[in-house]
């Protein structure tokens, strides 16, 4: 298999715009190509036994591998609801082309908006599928206009619906010039007929043809010079233009179908293979040198030296899976790596290629392949795996600040080892997961970006570990920081019996922005504290910012740099350093005028007009700062920044307020000063 005869791709959706349905109509078309003389399948969730169906889940939940004419197609899941963000953004990093399918009765709605916006944001070219065409007030022409304006995507049609709503029979092929058409119900999921387009159809077709090319004529040379001396543009001409304009970011091919009556699948697979990039058509992967100072790149090729990134780690009881996105150079089963991010070395176990229903063992895995590994046992998601002696560190995934804590209550005591062991799996999956201890109660805290997370990973819990926990109620997950700079000389000294103890240091405390995490700088010179002492003094502060001085919340947005000190020649060590630097930060940070923070969400309405003047007036009385207002025909959008700490319980008050109409989504935008 040629790296060009490879796809990586993701599928994208608001939630319940068809994803789980197209995926596996997918699946199926695929599954039947692949075995051909096959007897009919009927629906393949029916094949699956109940424990396959559960693994082809789980495994799908990652990554999955199909065949389509003669291409490979490895398509990465992507999670429609907010919460699950992260593993939106972990998908984008390491897919190289995307399907976004909408709802044509819906159009665009604020989730496709935020993953859009993300995948603008990895440069990541995309083929729309407008999905649902079978469903009343179902509009393509509209989600197409939609999608130019409230995306500012160049969507282009390279199909016309033939029928609608009950009555959906199949599509135009403007590049093609011919009629696909589908049987009926097409329960039995057979292929389309090809025919030539119905004579009421014709002008339409012809029309929206030209409005095709004139698009490509834009910015394409061949297609304009064609277009100029007015010949005849064939269909690969055209395919091979959408193609290069596609990869370029310059338009977005728009197709239409119901996923759910097996129309439209068959040609979005087609335009995965035309209009999708392969690795070696994506730039060259960045990445920096051990130390961070150097960038440096691999260019998506097997001559290269290893590197890969890690994006998902699914753990249960069985043991861990190791997801990887290999960018270059070539992975074994059995080999030395080297993880960059935790400056360890791991051993390759077994190498997989994840199908929906099984999982086949590889001897070899090579650039732009995604496969698991199993054996891996310090490599969490977003962590950098790379040759041994040609190391190089891949732009980690940024995770979002986890802005909702819930307290953990063993029913048992005699569970705290299985507990602590299962936490810690759920929490390296899932870097948007943190785990921790507070310190005047003892309860552990698990920190997320949202309650069905949270929810979830208790679930999770209790099913895959067998471990039972009570949850109190989620509550919301402060910061604290300071306001004002402090200077500390500090002198820690211990004279119980033993060796003593002693360290002193000089510390200067100063206030960041917001968002602008933790700095450490030591400007110690002539050796007043030696230098292998300095990281425990850094760890000492990390350790006691992470418990707070306010009310047991982590404290950020701060420098502390290291001036002065002073050590004893028997008495000092790691250890001593690390207690004074702990001890010294929580007075500094007392007398720097510490506050509490607390995260405000970036809230996004989707309301029928009607309603729009409640939906304010109520986002207003719960201390929401309105920052646009998007008019729309029939429905609006309002944008606003509001406490996270008054959005508990929002859907149903904002459900009952619009009879169920209206829609929000909301993602952490900032922390704030608590007023
Ligand atoms: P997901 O949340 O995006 O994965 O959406 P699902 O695939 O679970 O679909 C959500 C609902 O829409 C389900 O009830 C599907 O049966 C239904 N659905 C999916 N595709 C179509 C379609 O093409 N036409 C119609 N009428 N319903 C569909």
């Amino acid at each position: 298999m040629t790296l060009s005869k490879l796809r990586n791709v993701g599928i994208i959706a608001h939630v319940d715009a068809g994803k789980t349905t197209a995926t596996e109509r997918i699946l199926f078309y695929t599954g039947k190509s692949h075995k051909a003389g096959d007897v009919h399948h009927g629906n393949t969730t029916t094949d699956f036994s109940p424990e396959e169906r559960k693994r082809g889940i789980t495994i799908y939940s990652a990554a999955t591998t199909v065949f389509w004419r003669k291409h490979q197609l490895n398509i990465i899941d992507t999670p429609g609801h907010i919460d699950f963000n992260i593993e939106v953004n972990r998908s984008l990093r390491v897919l190289d082309g995307a399907v976004v399918v909408f709802d044509a009765v819906a159009g665009v709605e604020p989730q496709t908006e935020t993953n859009w916006r993300l995948a603008d944001k990895y440069e990541v070219p995309r083929v729309c599928f407008i999905n649902k065409m079978d469903r009343l007030g179902a509009d393509y022409t509209r989600t197409v206009t939609m999608i130019k304006e409230r995306l500012g995507a160049n969507a282009v049609m390279l199909q016309l619906p033939i029928g609608s709503e009950d009555h959906f029979e199949g599509v135009v092929d403007l590049i093609a010039e011919r009629a696909l058409i589908w049987p009926d119900e097409n329960l039995e999921m057979a292929p389309y007929q090809v025919s030539a387009i119905a004579e009421a159809l014709v002008e339409e077709a012809r029309h929206y043809r030209q409005v095709l090319i004139e698009q490509l004529a834009e910015f394409d040379d061949d297609i304009m010079s064609a277009y100029l001396s007015e010949q005849p543009i064939g269909a690969d001409a055209l395919t091979e233009a959408v193609r290069r304009g596609t990869l370029c970011g310059k338009l977005v091919p728009a197709l239409c179908g119901s996923a759910f009556k097996n129309k439209g699948v068959e040609p979005l697979l087609n335009a995965m293979v035309d209009f999708l990039p392969s690795p070696s058509d994506r730039k060259p992967i960045k990445g920096f040198s051990v130390d961070l100072d150097e960038e440096t790149e691999r260019e998506h090729r097997v001559e290269e030296p290893l590197s890969a990134l890690a994006f998902k780690v699914v753990s249960d009881k069985h043991g861990v899976l190791t997801f990887v996105r290999i960018y270059s150079g070539v992975l074994e089963p059995g080999m030395s790596v080297l993880n960059t991010s935790t400056q360890q070395k791991e051993r390759v176990g077994r190498l997989y290629e994840m199908h929906a229903d099984k999982r086949e063992p590889k001897s070899k895995a090579k650039a732009g392949d995604i496969v698991a590994i199993v054996g891996l046992k310090a490599t969490a998601t977003g962590d950098t795996l790379c040759d041994v002696n040609v190391p190089i560190v891949l732009e980690s995934i940024s995770a979002p600040e986890p802005v909702i804590d819930i307290a953990l209550e063993l029913e048992s005591h005699s569970a705290q080892a299985a507990l602590m062991a299962s936490l810690h799996g759920i929490v390296k999956e899932d870097p948007s997961l943190h785990l921790r201890q507070d310190n005047e109660t003892g309860q552990l805290i698990l920190s997320g970006m949202g309650e069905l997370q949270l929810e979830v990973s208790l679930n999770r819990l209790r099913d895959e570990f067998d471990v039972a926990v009570k949850a109190g109620k989620p509550k919301v997950s402060y910061r604290e920081t300071i306001t004002r700079s402090a200077l500390l000389r500090y002198r820690y000294k211990r004279q119980d019996g033993g060796p003593g103890q002693f360290a002193e240091l000089e510390l200067r405390l100063d206030p960041l922005e917001r968002g602008a995490g933790f700095q450490f700088e030591s400007t110690i010179t002539g050796g007043v504290i030696p230098k292998e002492f300095i990281p425990s003094v850094e760890k000492g502060i990390v350790n006691a910012a992470e418990a707070g001085v306010v009310e047991g919340y982590p404290l950020v947005d701060f420098k502390v740099t290291l001036l002065d000190g002073a050590y004893h020649e028997q008495d000092s060590s790691m250890v001593a350093f690390e207690k004074a630097a702990s001890l010294a930060f929580k007075q500094i940070a007392s007398s720097a005028k510490p506050i509490l923070l607390e995260p405000v969400m970036s809230v996004q309405v989707d309301t029928p007009i009607d309603y729009v003047g409640d939906c304010i007036g109520d986002l207003s009385k719960r201390r929401g700062l309105i920052t646009e207002q998007i008019p729309g025909s029939a429905m609006a959008e309002i944008k606003a920044q509001v406490p996270l700490t008054n959005m508990f319980g929002y859907i149903g008050d904002l459900r009952a307020m619009t009879s169920g109409r209206a829609n929000f989504t909301m993602q952490f935008a900032q922390y704030e000063k608590v007023l």
